[in-house]
């Protein structure tokens, strides 16, 4: 394990979807655990703040499904959620740049926490550009956003150390 010249592990701080980390916080009641960021979040280097965007919303669980239509973001039911989607990653973006995280790891092509596809608001399982209502507010405040498959594509310590890197985060 890297030290710095105290000896130190050097600390990463990221803010994790939590549903990556198992925990049953999805629309249907259900989890989306990754075996990547499992590793990742074991790493002694890394320090967790768990975010929620939808839960945060409040919405009620279960619900149907939502994508994005344009910059809205609709229910299976036609219903438009894209207030409660704003409300709650509102209050997720303040809980992560309140505890300076600046690194972000999240669900991929999800409504809120897509970075860079989501699915196209069909649903019919067709992906598109674009972000996640929570991942945009993130990246526009400068947190730098990432997916399960970018930490999956490097494995998990490769990550970690590239962050540490360019981030300057270790403390
Ligand atoms: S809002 Fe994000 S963290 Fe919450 S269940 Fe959906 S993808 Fe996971």
């Amino acid at each position: 394990m890297a030290r710095d010249e105290r000896g130190a592990v050097p600390r990463l701080r990221l803010c994790v979807s939590d549903c990556l980390l198992g925990t049953r916080c999805r629309y249907d009641g259900g989890s989306k655990p990754h075996a990547a960021i499992r590793e990742l979040v074991a790493l002694p280097e890394v320090e967790v703040l768990r975010l929620c965007p939808e839960r945060a919303s409040r919405l009620p669980v279960p619900r149907p499904p939502a994508e994005r239509v344009g910059e809205r973001v609709v229910l299976r039911s036609g219903e438009d959620v894209t207030e409660a989607f704003h409300a709650g990653a509102e209050r997720e973006v303040a809980r992560v740049l309140a505890a300076g995280c600046t690194i972000a790891v999240l669900k991929a092509k999800s409504p809120s926490c897509g970075t860079g596809r989501v699915y196209d608001g069909t649903f019919s399982g067709t992906l598109r550009a674009g972000w996640g209502v929570a991942a945009g507010s993130l990246r526009d405040a400068g947190v730098a956003c990432f997916s399960e498959e970018d930490v999956e594509a490097v494995g998990a310590r490769e990550f970690v150390a590239r962050a540490l890197e360019s981030s300057g985060s270790a403390r």
